[in-house]
């Protein structure tokens, strides 16, 4: 299957975060994340861009379902620790699954990096983040409900891991992960998505860092020839 345009994603993107639904073309454009962030290297808090479906793939590289997955999920967790405003990139640390689509997206979105003691990744938690506001201690996991996402993907996902599928399994994998992108653009995150908060969540940054790269094992594939 062809992947969707980017103009449908933004678009679809946008409805589920914006209320005026009056003008398609200013929705296509519109943000779906606004951060704030300081105005310099030495500056102040105050500088607000937006970010949409379009930066973050640039940034990881393709468009994908995980890439989708985590950036709704974002979506959903800012309603609960910014409800007044823009995510305040200076003002949040995360947690990620090991997924190459999901931690881009967190590190993007979220401005957490490593090395400054507010990113790590963990498999120890249920959901796909944990999200926690520094200046009030409020912490968050967000996850995709179970039963959403089809099981087909994570099976057949595991053997292309393994290098195990055939060119022709590669391109029914990626048609079944397109069809579920689509399925998760028209879908009110709110219904797929579930905010828990967390009242004793512990920073406990590891360093473990042997975690499959999956978005490149297959990358020298022959196409499907049948
Ligand atoms: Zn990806």
């Amino acid at each position: 299957m062809r992947p969707p345009s980017l103009f449908l994603i933004a678009t679809a993107l946008t409805v589920s975060s914006c209320t005026d639904r009056s003008n398609p073309e200013t929705e296509a454009e519109s943000p779906v994340f606004t951060v704030i962030d300081t105005d310099f290297s030495k500056g102040r808090l105050g500088y607000e861009q937006s970010i949409d479906l379009g930066d973050l793939e640039k940034f990881h590289g393709h468009l994908c379902d995980g890439l989708v997955v985590g950036a709704l999920a974002m979506q959903e967790a800012a309603k609960t620790l910014f409800p007044e405003g823009p995510i305040d990139r200076t003002n949040l640390r995360s947690v990620s699954k090991p997924s190459p689509c999901l931690t881009d997206v967190a590190v993007y979105v979220t401005g957490g990096r490593y090395q400054f003691g507010t990113f790590y990744v963990d498999t120890g938690f249920a959901g796909e983040y944990i999200l926690q506001r520094l200046d009030n201690g409020t912490a968050i996991s967000v996850g995709l409900n179970p039963g959403v996402k089809p099981s087909a993907i994570d099976s057949l996902g595991a053997i292309a891991v393994r290098g195990e599928l055939s060119p022709c399994g590669i391109d029914s994998l990626r048609a079944m992960e397109d069809a579920f992108t689509d399925f998760l653009l028209s879908a009110d995150p709110s219904e797929i998505f579930t905010v828990h908060t967390l009242s004793d969540f512990a920073w406990e940054a590891n360093l473990k860092k042997d975690y499959v790269k999956s978005d490149v094992v297959n990358k020298a594939l022959q196409p499907c020839s049948r």
